[in-house]
């Protein structure tokens, strides 16, 4: 097609970003740094922790732990370095690759941060001028930026965008009537589409105007969080961006999705004893599943090409999903991890996560 794609080594991707410490960090006192070593700078595809481990006698010993992806970011990489790896995979979807995005890690890594980007910039008039906007506010400007110099070629393009919340297995939509979502929200596969029945899809005309949808969604999040305690890290938040092209000349018509995913923090809870708050409890162990079923499906994709039974059905997160995983679509697991030593664990958990999802 028009659009020149950089053949993937497989379909999915997976990417690794080491946050800088906030001012948040000293403040909590984690001031310490964790150990972390960027082997094969030229590269930039490998990244190396030393944690302490203890020994079956007992002594605590410090061991290295390398892993590589296709592309670390260090914590100086901006937003600009980070979309500029991502580009021509979001391009995909004007080709009429469903595409999807997933951002792992534990609350505070910087899975918004990457996604979104500083909190003003999606708010700003024009995010993509912003330095601190994140991959979706420069996702949306280059689309429609490359939609436009496409017209020459004959290309008419039409976006319509969907965003919802998936928590404790339920589907909210960010975008519905009531301020807050009680409806039961069915999903619905039919010839490569997905729908979910009654939600709200906006078709959008112009990058303002996503935007306006996104800012809607985020006051609509807000809302429930205050009702329900704080939530966003416990629900998994997906901005569905759907594009459909013609063109007059040529008579091509591509239609695909690009799916951006905030997903709920990966962190184990820590006091899962008998003193655990109940509702706490059951998040965690939704979260723990549909993140578990999302690398499953990911690995069945990846090893054999259709043959065995791949588990959508497991989590909602991935039914919902099912279309842009599946297929000839392209997944990029982008996986966020934050520099201090007090989350190292959490780190490392989420870096054998990645490792799994990478092996396919
Ligand atoms: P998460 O969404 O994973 O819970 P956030 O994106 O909210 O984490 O990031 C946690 C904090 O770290 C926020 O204050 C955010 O602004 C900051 N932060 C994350 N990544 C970066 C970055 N690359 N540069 C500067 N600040 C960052
Ligand atoms: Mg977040």
């Amino acid at each position: 097609l028009h659009n020149e794609v950089q053949e993937l080594r497989g379909n999915i991707r997976v990417f690794a970003r080491v946050r800088p410490t906030t001012q948040n960090d000293a403040n909590n006192g984690a001031e310490a740094l964790a150990t972390i070593r960027f082997p094969n700078e030229r590269e930039a595809t490998q990244i190396e922790i030393l944690a302490a481990g203890e020994s079956a006698t007992g002594t605590v010993t410090m061991k290295n732990h390398l892993f590589t992806f296709d592309r670390i970011f260090q914590p100086s990489a901006t937003q600009a370095d980070v979309f500029e790896e991502i580009a021509h995979l979001t391009q995909s979807v004007l080709d009429g690759y469903n595409t999807s995005i997933f951002a792992y890690g534990q609350t505070g890594s910087g899975k918004t941060h990457t996604l979104e980007g500083a909190p003003t910039s999606i708010t700003s008039a024009d995010p993509s001028s912003d330095d601190g906007a994140g991959l979706i506010p420069r996702a949306v400007q280059m689309l429609w930026s490359t939609a436009e110099s496409l017209k020459d070629k004959g290309w008419k393009y039409d976006f319509e965008g969907q965003m919802l919340e998936i928590y404790l297995d339920n589907i909210n939509d960010l975008l519905g009537k009531a301020e807050v979502d009680k409806g039961k929200h069915e999903i619905k596969h039919d010839k490569g589409r997905t729908t979910v029945s009654d939600t709200v899809v906006v078709p959008l005309e112009t990058p303002a105007e996503v935007f306006k949808l996104l800012e809607k969604a985020k006051r609509r999040r807000q809302v429930a969080a205050t009702l329900m305690n704080e939530r966003s890290s416990r629900s998994h938040s997906v901005f569905m961006l759907r594009v459909r092209g013609t063109n007059a000349t040529t008579m091509e018509a591509c239609d695909a999705v690009l799916s951006l995913v905030d997903l709920a923090g990966s962190e184990r809870l820590a006091n899962s004893g008998s003193g655990a708050d109940p509702v706490r409890l059951k998040e965690a162990q939704s979260i723990n599943k549909s993140l578990s079923s999302l690398s499953d499906v990911i690995s069945a994709l990846g090893q054999n090409k259709g043959a065995n039974h791949v588990p959508y059905r497991n989590s909602t997160l991935t039914w919902l999903l099912k279309n842009s995983l599946g297929g000839n679509s392209k997944t990029l697991m982008l996986l966020a991890l934050s520099p201090m030593a007090a989350h190292l664990n959490e780190s490392l958990c989420s870096l054998r996560f990645a490792t799994k999802v990478n092996s396919t």
